[in-house]
């Protein structure tokens, strides 16, 4: 008998409250934090989906590992643990632990960026693009069409153009240091990636000499799609998709507050023995010594134990299954949503919800702010806030406008998530009263996280 409905593969071991809050309460703090639910309390917030990262709940078996974390300045065995665990999956010589993802790309694009280089993915996640600008070397997308235009049913709407990237690195010859490759594609709806394309991205740079690095953060999600929609490759383990993964690339960057289940921690992997020298060397600079990175023994250990979990396919097949509940209810209530749904989250298409706002009055965060308002729900934009400001000053319309409803792992439960969906409902009833936001301050790099807005009208 396979009942219709999949259940959390866990029990609940250990709970923290939520504190309830009415609408008014809402308005006030939401206006007291300009408009950004980034300046939030995290008190004031009932159903905390701004993002995935580090947000997840910890095993048992996690909590026990960090009493086994060794201290050590050098030589930690809980090093030896965690770089078997990585080692496990991705098989690449040089592992060096990190505080979060950005710091392993800090690291390799101090190492490998620079003034007239060019960093082809296919899509930057927005840190990975602000360390290359900050670098002085430019981001260049190259997902395939269909990876931008949210209602196109592709099932592996992050994969790269090949095509493109091919032609892009024979215009470009000597200015590419690296290739990138997101999986899933975070910024683009969280799309995954087919192992077919990776082999051919891995063909394509190969052939042009130039070294392919994956951003893997949902490097478990993106295989369990592969496994569940690219044809021959249903009946295998997702741990040995990973290993394929991995063997097409020549390193990689991490960060472990996604799919390794860790509330904090990142990695920087590679094979090539002069570039890790220079990452080690870059690493002790501002990291740490390299057999401990950014973290403490005890991290290290709950991430090798993190690393275990993730791959298990009762676990996998409830992590997409029960995001993908929430997209379809969405969708069925009429709610525009990214199609097809991607792994860690839902994202909105705001463009569509909200089409009398126009790009450069950020419907995206008046959506946002919305759901707060209304439910105590809080999202995040991704859209012309977190990318319309270039480097040159000058502001452009994201191609889409979404709300990323991110579910962290293990986290909440179906009836957590039915209550979003009401929310959700509530405010496309509201929608047509909604206005734009016009920006009252912003930094002059990654400006969505401490912007300041106003309402207009
Ligand atoms: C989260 C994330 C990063 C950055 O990692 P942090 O641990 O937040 O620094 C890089 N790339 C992608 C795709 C991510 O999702």
């Amino acid at each position: 008998m396979a009942y219709r409905t999949i259940i959390e593969p866990f029990r609940i071991h250990s709970v923290a409250p939520l504190r309830m809050t009415t609408e008014a309460q809402r308005r006030e703090a939401v206006k007291a934090a300009g408009y950004n639910l980034f300046g939030l309390h995290s008190d004031d917030v009932l159903i905390d989906l701004l993002t995935d990262s580090g947000t997840g709940a910890m095993s048992r078996d996690q909590w026990a590992a960090i009493q086994h974390g060794d201290e050590s300045y050098a030589g930690s065995p809980s090093f030896e643990i965690f770089r078997s665990a990585v080692q496990e999956l991705f098989p690449f010589a040089h592992v060096i632990p990190t505080h979060q993802g950005r710091a392993a790309e800090k690291i390799l694009f101090t190492a490998l960026g620079g003034t007239g280089r060019v960093i082809p993915s296919n899509t930057h996640f927005d840190t990975t693009r602000a360390n290359i600008e900050y670098s002085g070397a430019e981001a260049v997308d190259l997902v395939i069409a269909e990876g931008r235009d949210p209602v196109s049913r592709h099932p592996f709407k992050g994969n790269m153009d090949t095509a493109r990237l091919d032609a892009f690195l024979t215009q470009n010859a000597g200015r590419v240091p690296v290739v990138m490759l997101t999986l899933t594609n975070n910024s683009g709806g969280g799309q995954p990636v087919s192992l077919e394309n990776i082999r051919e991205t891995s063909a394509v740079c190969h052939r042009h000499g130039v070294p392919l690095f994956l951003d893997a953060c949902r490097f478990a999600e993106n295989a369990w799609f592969i496994r569940e929609r690219e044809p021959g490759q249903g009946e295998r383990e997702v741990s040995d998709i990973v290993r394929d993964m991995a063997r097409l690339a020549d390193g990689m960057t991490m960060s472990a507050k996604k799919d390794p289940m860790g509330n904090i921690g990142g990695w920087l992997a590679l094979n090539d023995d002069a570039l890790a020298e220079q990452c080690r060397a870059l690493l002790i600079l501002t990291e740490g010594f390299p057999t401990y990175g950014g973290l403490a023994g005890r991290d290290l250990e709950a991430l090798a134990q993190g690393l275990k979990e993730v791959v298990d396919h009762d676990y996998l097949r409830y992590r997409i299954r029960s995001t993908a509940y929430l997209g379809e209810a969405l969708a069925k209530a009429g709610i525009p949503v990214l199609q097809p749904i991607g792994g860690h989250a839902v994202y909105l298409d705001a463009k569509a919800f909200l089409p009398h706002i126009p790009p450069l009055q950020y419907p995206g965060q008046a959506l946002a702010v919305a759901l707060y308002e209304a439910g105590g729900v809080r999202g995040c934009e991704i859209g012309t806030v977190m990318f319309g400001r270039h480097p040159d000053g000058s502001e452009t319309p994201a191609t889409m406008e979404l709300v990323r409803l991110a579910i962290p792992r293990r986290t909440y439960t179906q009836s957590h998530i039915d209550y979003v969906i009401e929310v959700c409902g509530e405010v496309a009833r509201r929608a047509p009263t909604l206005s734009g936001y016009r920006i009252s301050h912003e930094p002059k790099q990654l400006r969505h996280f401490t912007a300041r807005f106003e309402p207009l009208a």
